[in-house]
């Protein structure tokens, strides 16, 4: 397992740090912030290397807290606008210093959860991130708090950290927890828990580990940063959770065993499909038959509207949807050519007859093999 973590690691040139509000103010309030000194110093060392950081920082909360003298974070909507932008410059001012001493910059990049439900968004979004690592710079992404409204929020920076992974493309994410890693009781309850050091695969039995505790600064918790755990290394990111009050990353990748390592599943090639993958929430279902479900699993085809069997729900060409079997289980999920009207007129018949039948049907297929992914 050993082996296989550190060929992981050794292949990872591209890799995502997310450090967590806890761990960050009692970095950030220590007079010599040594921690991050060193950390910054790592970052700067792999840089020089030819590895491409990114950063996502949490904290505006927590120090928009601090500096109007809160200790308990308001469930507010306003408030907590009110306090992420004032604590978000001060963030940034502190990472700016840090990278200084360095001689490198940090960019902000502050993003809002719309960006995974819209295509054009997400690309606009991903150049930005590559543009600003051309400039010999590190971005340092967060949510948008200020403006992001309950619905429409990512809610964490686990979650968000893993869209960020998607984003850069990432080898490797690293989750620097108040808490060492995963382990097999809870540490805080029990002395005797032990780290578990290397996780093959996320199961329901891995969840099962979790003992969480909401805490009065931030609102990840470990729940939320083994889904994160769970995106990622379905996209082919391995994912370490490692202890933040020593953030240990040249250990990490010299391949040292800290925290815990999570192993990537295959990379989807397309980038695409890493978007479609992460983009969870579908805008309908379309039911096929065993022939098309074989088609697609087995034979790796495109949903043609001859193995269609039903259409649900209400949306338009372009649109994200879930593709369902004949036993109503979702297979897979993928980006739509036609809105679910055209595909109820066009369903169950051959590509042949609906050309004869109507000149605006340009395409063949539903959902083109490159626009799906099956689960
Ligand atoms: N974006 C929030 C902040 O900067 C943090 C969210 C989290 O703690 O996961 O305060």
């Amino acid at each position: 397992m050993m082996s296989s973590r550190k060929s992981y690691i050794e292949n990872s040139r591209k890799v995502v740090l997310k450090l967590g509000t806890k761990v960050l103010l009692s970095h950030f309030k220590e007079s010599n912030q040594s921690q991050m000194v060193q950390l910054v110093s790592d970052i700067a060392k792999f840089h020089q290397r030819g590895y491409e950081f990114t950063i996502v920082t949490s904290g505006a909360v927590g120090f928009g807290m601090d500096v109007v003298g809160l200790e308990t974070r308001p469930t507010n909507l306003k408030n907590i606008q009110a306090l992420a932008s004032i604590g978000q410059s001060i963030l940034m001012q502190k990472w700016h210093q840090l990278f200084q001493q360095f001689n490198l910059f940090a960019g902000q990049i502050l993003l809002t959860y719309d960006i995974i439900e819209n295509r054009q968004r997400y690309l606009h979004a991903r150049d930005c991130l590559k543009s600003v690592l051309s400039y010999n710079t590190i971005p340092i992404v967060n949510e948008n708090d200020s403006v992001a409204v309950d619905e429409l929020k990512f809610g964490d920076n686990d979650t968000l950290s893993a869209l960020t992974s998607i984003l850069m493309d990432a080898d490797l994410l690293i989750l620097f927890s108040d808490i060492a890693g995963l382990y097999n009781r809870n540490p805080h309850k029990n002395y005797e828990a032990e780290r578990i050091s290397y996780i093959e695969k996320i199961t329901s039995d891995t969840y099962a580990l979790i003992d969480d505790k909401p805490n009065e600064l931030s609102i990840g918790g470990m729940t939320s940063k083994l889904k994160a755990a769970e995106r990622s290394t379905q996209m082919g990111t391995s994912v370490i959770i490692a202890d933040g009050y020593h953030p240990d990353l040249n250990g990490i990748l010299n391949g040292k065993d800290i925290g815990t390592f999570f192993k990537p599943e295959k990379k989807y090639e397309k980038k695409r499909k890493r978007w479609i993958f992460f983009n969870h929430k579908i805008k309908g279902r379309i039911f096929i038959d065993p022939g098309a479900e074989k088609a697609l699993v087995q034979h790796s085809k495109s949903l043609l509207p001859g193995g269609i069997t039903a259409v649900n729900g209400n949306f338009l060409s372009g649109a994200i949807v879930g593709i369902f079997n004949h036993e109503h289980k979702m297979i897979g999920k993928g980006i739509t050519h036609y809105s679910s009207g055209d595909i109820d007129r066009i369903k169950g018949l051959r590509t042949d007859e609906i050309k004869m039948d109507d000149s605006t049907f340009y395409y063949d297929e539903v959902i083109h093999r490159d626009n799906m992914i099956i689960i």
